[in-house]
């Protein structure tokens, strides 16, 4: 017996990259004279938006956060604490954040409105998977990939216990039984 959950294919490379070039369009479309700033959120967003950005053929700078997680429970975003701050000041730069998936939506919520209040010229979202089966807080994505089923996300930069973040293909894990 192994203590390994199990690890299935939701979306392949393939699918993946087809999703990245689709959203990579829409983004080219809206930002191309804008020299937009990209904001990941780490560590999960790390390969998407690596793939994504060498899909963009024009002038962007790139940044990252990190907010500190929460527990299960009544946690409200207001709890959440930006960990790694931002190099770049956002006061008047069109602004993109980049996120791997969505669940409740309180990490967003609540980060959204911690950018908003530094005077972005404009401030949009972009986010790789969308589970919206779990949504606490309404969470508007302007760029949005692929939905998931309500199960646990692995691969493409998602970890379980910090592993399987380097899995090409986006998985899902079946609780051990
Ligand atoms: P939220 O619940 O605030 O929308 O999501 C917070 C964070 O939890 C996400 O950015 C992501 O890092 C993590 N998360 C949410 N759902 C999953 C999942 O299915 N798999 C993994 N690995 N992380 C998830
Ligand atoms: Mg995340």
């Amino acid at each position: 017996m192994s203590s390994e959950p199990e690890v299935k294919v939701l979306l392949s490379r393939q699918e993946i990259a087809a999703t990245v070039n689709k959203m990579a369009a829409d983004i080219s479309r809206d930002y191309r004279d804008r020299n937009p700033l990209l904001i990941g959120i780490l560590k999960g967003s790390f390969i998407f938006l690596s793939d994504l950005v060498r899909q963009l053929d024009f002038p962007l700078e790139i940044d990252f956060v990190a907010i500190s997680s929460y527990g299960r429970g009544r946690t409200t975003p207001g709890e959440l604490k930006v960990l790694h701050r931002l190099k770049s000041p956002i006061k008047g730069r069109h602004v993109v954040v980049v996120e791997d998936i969505v669940d409740t939506g309180l990490s967003l919520a609540f980060l959204m409105g911690y950018l908003g209040k530094r005077k972005p010229a404009s401030l949009k979202l972009c986010v790789f998977a969308d589970k919206p089966s779990r949504r606490r807080v309404p969470v508007t994505i302007d760029y949005p990939g692929v939905t998931v089923p309500d199960k646990f996300i692995v691969g493409y930069g998602l970890d379980w216990d910090e592993k399987y973040r380097n899995l090409p293909d986006l998985s899902y894990i079946e609780p051990i039984r």
